[in-house]
């Protein structure tokens, strides 16, 4: 079973978060593709949960320093276990446990496989793929590195690198400085902290050390610090009027444009 990794490390009795139907539920959404996602996550390290519908389970990738629009930065992406699909909407509050901390839906769309054969290519190592989400578009490469990326702990087959290919969406646009916040609340970490009832995930599995606790209240603190440092930082449209690529300025204001 696909999620077999995924409902060891939760308690499901304990949380609103969705078990993933057995069925494929995702295709009662009407849309034009697979789903795919990217969950900013502040736990224990900032990351950006990078997920791709597929036979009935979101395939995910931990990208420690999101997207990057430049075909020259490649990204480091770990793999990690399959989740169901309806967690590519959730964003909020991880109390303890097993990925403490705040989650973000940073972005969300459609991808659109470059193959007619995922599986091959997820084993071969090498999955091209498009993206039609708010703030990540065009032609893209998770490209598995077998644990040579300098980067790269617990090596073996975990290790890619997420690659964006050079077409109209690419630039050097700083897109996660850019575009920083939630697609679907247009909120930032706090923001999402502070709503009157933020959704909570209580995850089943402890974290490192048990000191579940005292870690989300120093990700608390670092959500706050990282407001302070925004504010004090230049204003990002003004950063982002130098830089040439205007196609991704354009496509990367996340306006909530659809329903769903
Ligand atoms: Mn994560």
């Amino acid at each position: 079973m696909p999620l077999d990794e995924y409902k060891r490390k939760r308690n499901f009795k304990k949380t609103p978060e969705p078990e993933g139907a057995s069925t494929g539920s995702g295709q009662a959404r009407s849309r034009k593709g697979p789903f795919f996602c990217v969950q900013k996550h502040l736990a224990s390290h900032l990351h950006y949960d990078f997920r791709l519908e597929h036979d009935g389970v979101l395939l995910s990738w931990a990208v420690p320093k999101g997207p990057s629009l430049d075909p020259k930065t490649k990204r480091l992406a770990m793999k990690v276990e399959d989740h169901p699909i309806e967690y590519g909407d959730f964003e909020g509050v991880i109390p303890e446990g097993y990925g403490a901390g705040i989650v973000m839906l940073w972005d969300r769309g459609t991808w659109t496989p470059q193959t007619d054969d995922v599986d091959a290519a997820l084993k071969k190592g090498d999955l091209k793929f498009t993206l039609d989400g708010y703030k990540l578009k065009g032609s893209w490469v998770l490209v598995r590195t077998g644990g040579r990326y300098p980067g790269a702990r617990g090596g073996g087959d975990r290790s890619w690198l997420l690659i964006k290919h050079r077409d109209d969406w690419a630039g050097d646009l700083d897109i996660t400085e850019f575009a920083p916040r939630s697609v679907k609340s247009d909120g930032d970490f706090e923001d999402i902290l502070a709503e009157d009832t933020p959704a909570v995930w209580t995850s089943h599995r402890p974290a490192q050390g048990g000191e579940t606790g005292a870690m989300l209240a120093k990700i608390i603190e670092r959500a706050a610090k990282l407001k302070a440092e925004r504010s004090d930082a230049p204003d990002a449209t003004t950063r982002a009027k130098k830089r040439p690529s205007h196609k991704a300025q354009n496509q990367s204001r996340p306006k909530k444009r659809r329903s769903s």
